[in-house]
């Protein structure tokens, strides 16, 4: 069978890791690099490039070479705004199109090129076909982005068995899995061009995202920036020294060569604390030279990094915790190498934060664990999984009556109360269900079992309901009738393993019959609501009926044969409307009967 790998899909960069004798070990792409720029670059003529040979070419033909496409992944044209380089196509709330030689591309299908890449590495390393995934995406991703990563991989030939949130990787990365329960977490994560802050609760064995908050356009890259804006000038003065033309620092080629070092520069700053930057032959025969202080970076980086504290604060104040409250700050993304970072987070947050990690390779670690989870290659680790569709019980009228949301973090458990919906009903049918669908019928039946209660007047008996799934996806149901405290618990069949294509199915399923399935559900509470009405308007007549005129009594019956006869039609608007007007139409009947009743009470 195909090993599961672990994706790290990032920003600016991407890795790729297996499990291997039960260690998450991270693959190197035939350039022997672990880090895979995600970046693609378009030739004129043959398969595009990715990764470092493309990154190369962007200096060289911007126009043709597209990077950060997970900015624009399941997104819309005018949500976000283009960086520099590569043209957007399309219409203003149309899904984004990259525009590279005439040709539109949707990010999914950059991303997927990016996989792709990382996919033929993997199997080149593992000498065996490799099919099977679990991808990475920010916690803030919504279902729209997540949904066009995962559609990302499946260009790219995976299976996409899992995506995970990169904080809740990243923790299990830490082994931060192993803190006592109810432990708290921040994560720091400041890559190339996005920063992430978020807080995540360890309960029950699940890490559970309780804020996040950030910028996505605030990282590496503009440290960079401002680098190349203080080498740009050294550069001005080194042509006015040697009488070359001013304006040189604004030639692309150059530029691309003050880039390349000043990330080579920053990088060596963060475990020295001086670098010499060299730039021979830079223009004709002078060369660029300049002996660069870690200080003096930090000068530059620090208005630019200040921005990540008001983060850290509002993310606290979402999470109604102090930092205090926390029991680690882990770092992630290949920026908070920089010493300056380590300076600030010990600073906002008033603890060390935990480095013991590679920061740039939490992520794909902890995905890559993931992975091994899901094949059984690690055991004893916490199981982050959700549930993948909605579970409830059938109830008055065959509605599904949803318990526990689809999508939901277990363990959970979670609970209603019930009514007899008929008097004297001595049981409860509890049918449990899983599914989208309004109506029970068009979804699952994972189980059925009645309950035993007293007998009592309609809607007066008191059924709880409790819904549980533990860690390892099983589903037990409870139900108990409140008067008595007679209980019932039943094991269900797994309520969590379902395969993928039949989730896919019920949730198609579930918006293609949208409107039938809201209209049915609004016929059943329709004629739930007829059937109630009916029989207390004829025994109403029967009591107090001579009281009324015979003009009142004949809009009454006309009223109730358009009841009777939209539940023949089974239009569920009509019945609605007949509904309201028999209810109106019997005001008066209604009156004479409590008052009838009220005499009856002074005499009897
Ligand atoms: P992303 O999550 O956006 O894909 P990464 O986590 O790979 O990004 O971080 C990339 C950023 O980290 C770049 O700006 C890069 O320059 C920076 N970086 C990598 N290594 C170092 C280092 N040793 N010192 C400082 N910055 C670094
Ligand atoms: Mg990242």
């Amino acid at each position: 069978m195909s090993p599961i790998v672990g994706i790290d899909l990032g920003t600016t960069n991407s890795l790729i890791g297996v499990m291997e004798a039960g260690f998450p070990i991270l693959l190197a792409g035939s350039d022997g690099e672990r880090l895979t720029p995600s970046v693609v670059h378009f030739p004129a003529q043959g398969d595009p490039v990715v990764g470092h040979a493309a990154l190369r070419m962007r200096v060289l033909e911007p126009a043709a070479t597209v990077y950060s496409a997970k900015r624009f992944i399941g997104r819309r044209v005018g949500e976000e705004t283009a960086p520099t380089g590569f043209a957007l196509t399309g219409a203003e709330g149309t899904p984004v199109r990259f525009e590279v030689r005439g040709k539109p591309y949707p990010p999914e299908a950059i991303s997927a090129k990016v996989l792709a890449k990382l996919r033929a590495d993997a199997e080149r390393a593992l000498q065996c076909e490799v099919t099977r995934a679990v991808i990475t995406v920010p916690a803030y991703f919504n279902d729209a982005q997540r949904n066009a990563t995962k559609a990302a991989g499946e260009l790219a030939g995976f299976t996409v068995e899992r995506i995970v949130n990169e904080p809740t990787a990243a923790a299990l990365a830490y082994g931060l899995n192993h803190l006592r329960d109810h432990a708290r977490v921040a994560v720091f994560d400041l890559g190339g061009g996005t920063f992430d802050i978020s807080i995540l609760e360890l309960h029950g064995g699940v890490f559970q995202v309780l804020a996040t908050h950030g910028d996505t356009r605030l990282g590496g890259d503009d440290v960079d920036e401002a680098l190349v804006g203080l080498l740009s000038e050294k550069l001005e003065a080194l042509a006015q020294t040697h009488g070359h033309e001013p304006g040189q620092s604004s030639q692309p080629a150059l530029r691309a060569r003050l880039r390349e070092a000043a990330v080579d520069a920053k990088h060596r700053l963060s475990s020295e604390t001086v670098c010499s930057v060299e730039l021979p032959f830079l223009l004709g025969n002078d060369s660029l030279v300049y002996r660069l202080e870690r200080s003096e970076l930090e000068r530059l980086a620090r208005p630019i990094l200040e921005r990540t504290r008001a983060h850290c604060i509002r993310v606290l104040a979402d999470a109604r915790l102090s930092a205090a409250d926390l029991d680690e700050v882990i770092l992630v993304g290949g920026a908070t190498r920089m010493p300056l970072v380590r300076a600030m987070v010990e600073g906002i947050f008033g603890r060390t934060p935990n480095i013991s990690q590679n920061p740039d390779e939490a992520v794909a670690l902890g995905a890559t664990l993931q992975a091994g989870i899901l094949s059984g290659a690690v055991q004893n680790v916490v199981l982050l999984d959700v549930t993948p569709l909605s579970l409830g019980i059938e109830t008055c009228g065959g509605v599904m009556n949803v318990i526990i949301p689809r999508n939901s973090t277990i363990p959970i458990k979670a609970g209603e109360m019930f009514t007899n919906a008929v008097a004297g009903q001595r049981v409860m049918r509890i049918s449990v269900l899983q599914g989208e669908r309004e109506m029970a019928r068009d979804n699952w039946r994972l189980g059925e079992f009645e309950l035993e209660f007293e007998a009592a007047p309609k809607g007066k008996a008191r059924v709880g309901v409790q819904f549980e799934i533990d860690a390892n996806g099983i589903l037990q149901v409870l139900a108990r009738d409140t008067g008595t405290g007679s209980q019932k618990v039943v094991e269900m069949a797994s309520a969590v393993d379902v395969s993928d294509e039949a989730v896919e199915k019920m949730l198609e399923d579930s918006l293609e019959h949208a409107f039938e399935d809201v209209n049915a559900r609004v016929f059943t509470e329709a004629k739930l609501k007829a059937e109630e009405l009916l029989p207390a308007v004829r025994n109403a007549l029967a009591l107090v009926g001579d009281a009324l005129d015979e003009a009142e009594k004949a809009l009454i019956t006309q009223r109730v044969s358009e009841v009777e006869q939209a539940v023949r039609d089974g239009a569920s608007q009509a019945l609605q409307r007949a509904n309201r007007a028999l209810d109106d139409a019997t005001q008066r009947l209604a009156t004479l009967l409590v008052e009838r009743a009220m005499q009856g009470g002074k005499t009897g």
